[in-house]
């Protein structure tokens, strides 16, 4: 079955209010932060809320197994130059692994972290000092590295820097992989040969290791180092390349989560954003292309 969703706010009803969001797109997996993803601000989990959310689940039959967290992106494993700032992160990290327990959550999403000021190597390092702080064996729930385009000094941009991650990590049946279109794209993977690079991730890591996959469009070139996300058939990936990821046999029970760019629109000189994510939805669980679709979504919403 396919397992489609899509990034989604978390705001004042927690989980109850990302899962009625995802709801509303007819999606049957999603992604959350926790908080904001730019800060390390974080609320108390409301059991009540949760435990609603929970019979929500049952009750439209979403497996909580699908629904993927994702750590905010400014906190840094990579760079150790600033203990205190290192060890508030692993703490940070270890805090939000403890509410996705609490939340019942099996997959939290990480950027490893950017070499800042240092080389690759040393960066890869303490991330990997990082993670073998943070995993424990009585964790419930299990981070997935994310594969990064390449921007700035960003780490974890090719299948020989994720081996070396996973083979730093003590405990390995804690760890896996969210694999990124976009990202992959801009690090210099042709999407169009998206299964020559499985076939390669299988030799050097094991497919059953990808938990979840970011489905995006790229606005920029293969090997661009850029990663900026483009609407689903509308950049440089492109909708067959997408749709043949999407439902690739080998990745059949992986969720797909759509983190493509809200929709602009000019209403007086105040632009409003609108989210895409019913439309693409839709469009993927068609398996065709519609190119008026950013008018309809602007008409929608309007
Ligand atoms: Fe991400
Ligand atoms: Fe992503
Ligand atoms: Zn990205």
């Amino acid at each position: 079955m396919l397992k489609i969703g899509s990034h989604v706010s978390y705001g004042k009803d927690g989980l109850l209010g990302s899962l009625e969001e995802a709801l509303s797109y007819g999606a049957n997996t999603f992604m959350f932060y926790t908080g904001a993803p730019t800060n390390t601000i974080r609320k108390d989990i409301d059991t009540d809320l949760t435990l609603k959310a929970q019979e929500l689940m049952q009750e439209k039959d979403i497996n909580s197994d699908d629904i993927i967290c994702h750590a905010p992106y400014i906190v840094n494993l990579a760079n150790k130059s600033d203990l205190d700032k290192f060890n508030f992160s692993i703490n940070f990290i270890k805090n939000e692994l403890e509410r996705c327990r609490k939340l019942g959550i099996k997959y939290m999403v990480l950027h490893p972290g950017s070499a800042v000021g240092i080389s690759k190597s040393e960066g890869l390092k303490n991330i990997i000092e990082a993670l073998n702080k943070i995993i424990m064996e009585d964790d419930y729930t299990m981070i997935l590295l994310e594969t990064m385009a390449g921007k700035g000094s960003e780490c974890n941009t090719n299948l020989e820097e994720l081996k070396t991650l996973i083979e730093g990590v003590k405990l390995k049946d804690k760890i896996g992989v969210c694999l990124d279109t976009c990202h992959l794209n801009d690090s210099g993977i042709d999407m169009g040969l998206f299964d020559d690079y499985l076939e390669e991730f299988d030799k050097l890591i094991g497919i059953d290791k990808i938990h979840c996959i970011h489905i995006n469009d790229s606005k920029n070139e293969l090997g661009s180092h850029k990663d900026r996300h483009e609407n689903i058939g509308f950049g440089t990936i492109g909708f067959d390349n997408l749709i043949k990821i999407i439902y690739n046999s080998k990745l059949e029970g992986v969720p797909k989560i759509l983190e493509t760019p809200y929709i602009g629109n000019f209403d007086g000189d105040k632009e409003r954003l609108y989210p895409p994510y019913k439309f693409e939805i839709e469009m993927i669980k068609n398996k065709i292309f519609d190119k008026d679709i950013l008018e309809k979504i602007r008409a929608y919403y309007r």
